[in-house]
């Protein structure tokens, strides 16, 4: 199985949330937050969808690639900056330098916040990828869903009823 940007990040918010996903439970695309990223990357970046190419290699899809100058640039809603964003990203890079390009880069873009971060090449991307594709793959392999991990985050979370069923 090829595993893509989304669970990578997902294995850095939560466990259980890669597991409901990767196991066909999807529910992120009936999301109004995920309908007002993709506004957010249409409206704000539209001169970059003319200017930059999208790419589709092994799992992952990056929306915004200069190929030119090997560069990922990749656009985030959130009105905060999250690991799970940084290692997606590096993720990207890992899957591209598997594939033949050369040291990448990338910048994550955060319209909300005017804020932007550079993610340059680091060798232990590589070393990084790997562990990260083993450890996603055994937990999308367990026999039964992992805990619920009871943080803030849950509120926010596409899961939330679905987790929370007996206790709202
Ligand atoms: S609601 Fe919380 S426990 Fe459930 S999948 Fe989402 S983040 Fe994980």
């Amino acid at each position: 199985m090829h595993l893509t940007g989304t669970h990578i990040a997902y294995l850095h918010t939560c466990h259980r949330k890669l597991w409901l996903f990767a196991n066909g439970i999807q529910m992120e695309h009936n999301s109004e937050m995920v309908a007002e990223g993709k506004l957010i990357a249409e409206t704000t970046y539209l001169d970059r969808a003319r200017k930059y190419t999208e790419l589709a290699i092994e799992g992952i899809k990056i929306d915004f690639y200069d190929a030119k100058e090997k560069v990922v640039h990749e656009v985030k809603k959130s009105d905060k900056v999250e690991h799970a964003h940084k290692a997606q990203v590096i993720y990207y890079l890992y899957i591209l330098h598997k594939n033949g390009i050369n040291e990448p880069s990338a910048i994550i873009e955060y319209p909300k916040l005017k804020q932007r971060e550079i993610i340059n090449w680091d060798d232990d991307f590589i070393t990084l990828g790997r562990d990260w594709e083993e450890e996603a793959l055994e937990i999308i392999r367990l026999e039964g869903c992992p805990k619920l991990i009871r943080k803030s985050i849950c509120k926010k979370c596409s899961y939330y009823e679905l987790c929370y069923i007996d206790e709202i």
